[in-house]
């Protein structure tokens, strides 16, 4: 990566023998436009210095297109993010460049917070109207639960705001992303009470075979982000060798979830590659039918990108 952080980035890989897409990932932060302390995802165990110069997009697009990741979905996950993530997303197709669709919502870690300070309300509407503005936007997400960072007294905002967003994504006919974490059930059950969207998708997966079994019977996405190549994610690799092939979608989530041996590293969409990899590995088959069928599953479930 040519920047002053060349040092603290993982190699580009090898391009792929077909290209694949990033379904989610968070530019805002992998630039250096928002600091990833508020939006209560992962922080990455190794922090840019204060002072750090952060990569600029062209290098993340040049690097990602170099590796044979083609296209990305950008996430922004509070309320400055996706207001960000509306206008690059804009911008791009302004300018003819056809490699990003976009996503906004509120995190579930967001949401308690929001609830608490009495902007909840207003925060879903504006998340609405941001998605609705204009047909590059395709994702309603990342919604969901996550009981690994918000206790008990988060729980009822969290879920009042993921039954939310799933009506947004109903009403506005987009794709739902959703984040789970130590979740599984309530995602599940909320999920069948509420009647899922029509495009409903796991970002970074993290259940075992049996649920994996549950999602591919109702028909959701399972997007793998860079843990699948974790040392301990054996029972990971088992839920993605199950899930049927065209359920699959590849992610990265960076910075966050940088796949081994590079794990705690900040990462970029460009490492969508490796995961790629891994997964046509764990299923045993050539990476070009794996890249080419996640590469059209990312089509199926997102829409046309021309
Ligand atoms: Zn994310």
């Amino acid at each position: 990566m040519a920047s002053r952080a060349a040092g603290t980035y993982p190699p580009v890989p090898e391009p792929l023998d077909h290209p694949v897409v990033d379904t989610h990932t968070h530019l805002d932060i992998c630039t250096g436009v928002r600091l990833p302390l508020g939006a209560g995802e992962p922080e990455p165990e190794v922090r840019p210095d204060e002072d750090e110069e952060f990569p600029s997009l062209d290098v993340f697009f040049d690097t990602a297109q170099s590796a044979g990741v083609q296209r990305i979905v950008q996430i922004g996950c509070d309320l400055p993010a996706a207001r960000w993530t509306t206008e690059l997303v804009t911008q791009q197709s302004q300018q003819g460049r056809k490699w990003m669709l976009g996503g906004v919502a509120l995190h579930p870690n967001e949401a308690p917070r929001l609830a608490e300070r009495g902007m909840l309300d207003d925060a879903l509407t504006e998340i609405e109207s941001l998605v609705a503005s204009n047909d590059r936007m395709r994702v309603v997400g990342e919604t969901g639960l996550d009981y690994f960072r918000t206790g008990e007294e988060g729980v009822a905002e969290q879920q009042r705001s993921f039954r939310t967003h799933i009506e947004i994504a109903k009403r506005t006919g987009k794709a739902l992303q959703i984040h789970d974490r130590e979740a599984h059930a309530d995602v599940l059950r909320i999920l069948r009470e509420e009647g899922a969207p029509e495009v409903t998708i796991f970002h970074c997966y993290s259940g075992d075979e049996a649920m994996a079994r549950e999602c591919a019977d109702a028909g959701y996405y399972m997007s793998f982000a860079g843990n699948l190549t974790f040392k301990n994610a054996d029972e990971l690799r088992r839920a993605a060798a199950a899930a049927p092939l065209d359920r699959l979608l590849t992610e990265t989530d960076a910075p966050f979830l940088t796949p081994h041996p590079h794990r705690g590293k900040p990462g970029g969409p460009y490492l969508a590659a490796v995961t790629a990899r891994k997964l046509a590995e764990v299923r045993g088959m050539s990476e070009e039918d794996l890249c080419a069928a996640v590469w059209k599953n990312a089509e199926t479930a997102l829409g046309n990108w021309d």
